[in-house]
């Protein structure tokens, strides 16, 4: 894969863990809810404010792509439920997103970036909300799109055409890797990119899926592929 000028690399559940991460951050917002604002945590539990969050998302069409929006307006509305008369979201929300930034990348994370970064740009694409910055490995991208900056969330074509405008380079130069078979492989794909499989725990492909051109069981091999 000569032909590659720049690696756009999916970043939860492709360089660390994602579900771990995300129990301790709903653990830490419901112990502020706890320290600050008591009566939600009488009246909801963690399960409550999980399924609130899913909730909130029928009361902002078009904006499912925004994960930080979501999660603010449920903090919001369990802390109205609860009786309370204020906004708290946005110190929830902060309270959530360090904890959830507090992720140890996969050991092969670091060594691969450094190849990688030597060979060629990197732009993380990402749905979620992890701070690349708060988690040490921002130096080795030359940028990172989200689904909020783009206003679409990975498979949608926006979001990768999205980050490979922002490195002013076509897709058809452009190598996207990620875990996840539909959101980064299939939606890779349709964008015209060169989609890679980062298949870490190697699960079966999904059946009925057309199946990646491109299969690695960590970066250290997307690196070895991409001759980083
Ligand atoms: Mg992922």
């Amino acid at each position: 894969m000569q032909y590659i000028r720049a690696i756009s690399l999916d970043l939860d559940d492709t360089l660390w863990a994602l579900g771990p991460a995300i129990e301790r951050a709903e653990q830490a917002a419901h112990a502020w809810f706890a320290r600050h604002y008591p009566q939600v945590v009488a009246r909801f539990s963690i399960e409550d404010m999980r399924a609130m969050r899913r909730r909130v998302v029928a009361d902002f069409p078009g904006r499912e792509h925004d994960l930080p929006l979501l999660r603010r307006a449920a903090f919001n509305r369990l802390a109205r439920e609860a009786g309370y008369s204020d906004d708290p979201g946005e110190a929830a929300f902060a309270a959530f997103q360090q904890v959830r930034n507090q992720v140890t990348p996969f050991a092969d994370v670091g060594p691969a970036l450094e190849r990688l970064a030597r060979r060629v740009p990197l732009v993380a694409l990402t749905n979620g909300t992890a701070d690349l910055a708060a988690i040490g490995l921002r130096a080795y991208f030359t940028a990172v799109v989200t689904a909020v900056d783009i206003g679409a969330a990975k498979p949608d074509r926006r979001a990768f055409h999205g980050a490979c405008e922002r490195l002013g380079i076509e897709p058809g130069y452009v190598a996207h890797a990620g875990d996840d078979p539909h959101l980064d492989v299939a939606g890779a794909r349709a964008a015209g990119l060169h989609a890679v499989w980062v298949n870490r725990a190697g699960h079966p492909w999904p059946d009925g899926l057309e199946p990646a051109a491109h299969v690695v069981a960590d970066l250290g091999a997307l690196a070895d592929l991409l001759g980083a």
